[in-house]
């Protein structure tokens, strides 16, 4: 028997769960996990859509679902630009097994009408879908992902071993502006490792030799060098403004002092360093998880923690560690995954081994605990150890540090010069 649309229709929506706008929109900030699915046609899409939605074109929705929400008892709240669209999707999600799909009825033309939030797509050029393409394809990234990386604002401090694999990555991922604080020269002996720099490059400022690979490799990002020595009194205004810090320093004093701001302001910091065939590697994300202080609450004496220069590094072990950085520095910005906050992970070359240890906050920390918050707000000077204090430097003593069976190679580690 011959059954018109409006007839399908009818019965479609008797059978499938309808939300109103508003219903939907309790649903979403009551239960995160719900996806939102917009199913319209991608030139719909481009006037519009509800912030957070997830576009599966409803003549690709079979093919694509499966990739967008792979968890089938994942809640699914479906929208189209007026809820018939909606309505046939849903009965064909759950005829997939989508066991919690929903329509919302009125579809996006309502929801606008009641005033809720919605935004135009992120405008990316012709050439940026392509160079981005890539990325456009991960539903974890898509154009709303490149757009947030293209406006983000990541200091690396060093260009060095560390500072070099993470800068070409970050350039290439199209993160829009790329701050490298480094006031030294390309020399011969780095070229082993710092693969930013060209031979013919040696004697020039590193930000300059920076600047020019990356403007070779992506004309998207702006290259803000910093040819100065980081200190405590230039700290906080060469990282203002900045939504993340890939650390690549090579000396303690520099790690505390970039600590001690960068908790201050609150921006993350993505920690590496290496020694031989040995890194490691974490995330400081104030107040959420240890500072560097945590875990290190005072410097080591030098002969505890010999540079690169004196020590060696294999060429390959800073790459790998920069591009962990990288890594972790993508996810913070894009919002995704689990940050290494928490967590140090210990790479080992020789044996191609990871290692992970538990970190905690210190309580005590004279940065980050509650009392040094209270002092800071209150303008009171922090009781931070001083350099040069004769404390001596063990690792694993602190209470919360790793435990003692990982000081020897985090000893080296920690201290190493990239
Ligand atoms: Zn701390």
């Amino acid at each position: 028997m011959a059954r018109s649309y409006s007839e399908i229709l009818r019965d479609v929506r008797a059978s499938v769960r309808q939300l109103t706008p508003a219903q939907t929109q309790e649903i979403l900030a009551a239960s995160p996990e719900t996806a939102l699915v917009d199913v319209r046609e991608t030139t719909e899409w481009d006037q519009g859509y509800i912030v957070g939605a997830i576009h599966v074109p409803r003549g690709n929705l079979e093919s694509l679902i499966e990739a967008a929400v792979p968890d089938r008892n994942r809640p699914i709240v479906l929208y189209c630009a007026a809820g018939a669209r909606s309505a046939l999707a849903a009965r064909t999600l759950a005829e997939m097994g989508y066991a919690n799909v929903a329509s919302m009825s009125g579809g996006f033309q309502q929801w606008k009408t009641h005033g809720l939030a919605w935004r135009l797509p992120p405008r990316l050029t012709a050439e940026q879908k392509i160079r981005y393409s890539r990325h456009l394809l991960i539903p974890e990234v898509g154009a709303e992902g490149q757009a947030k990386l293209l406006e983000s604002k990541v200091l690396l401090i060093g260009a060095g071993g560390l500072g070099s694999p993470a800068a070409l990555y970050l350039a290439a991922a199209g993160v829009g502006t790329l701050g490298i604080i480094d006031f030294d020269t390309v020399d011969l002996s780095n070229l082993q490792r710092q693969v930013i720099h060209t031979t013919d490059r040696i004697g020039q400022k590193k930000v300059d030799s920076a600047r020019q690979t990356i403007r070779a490799l992506n004309p998207d990002v702006t290259v803000v060098g910093h040819e100065e020595m980081l200190d405590a009194g230039n700290v906080d205004r060469i990282i203002a403004g900045y939504d993340a810090i890939l650390d690549g320093t090579d000396t303690f004093e520099t790690r505390y002092i970039l600590n001690d701001a960068a908790v201050a302001a609150k921006i993350p910091v993505v920690h590496a360093s290496v020694f031989r065939f040995e890194g490691q590697l974490t995330v400081f994300k104030p107040y959420d998880g240890p500072c560097y202080r945590c875990l290190y609450p005072s410097p080591p004496p030098p002969e505890l923690a010999p540079g690169c220069s004196v020590a060696g590094v294999l060429g390959v072990v800073p790459g790998i560690m920069g591009l962990l950085q990288t890594n972790e520095v993508i996810k913070l910005l894009l919002g995704i995954g689990d940050s290494l906050a928490g967590r140090l992970l210990l790479f080992d070359a020789l044996d191609g081994s990871f290692q992970e240890l538990r970190l905690r906050r210190d309580p005590a920390c004279p940065v980050c605990s509650d009392a040094a918050v209270e002092a800071r707000v209150a303008g009171r000077p922090l009781a931070v150890p001083g350099f040069g204090a004769d404390v001596p430097f063990v690792l694993g003593a602190s209470p919360n540090g790793p435990p003692p069976s990982a000081a020897s190679p985090l000893a080296g580690a920690a201290g190493g010069r990239s």
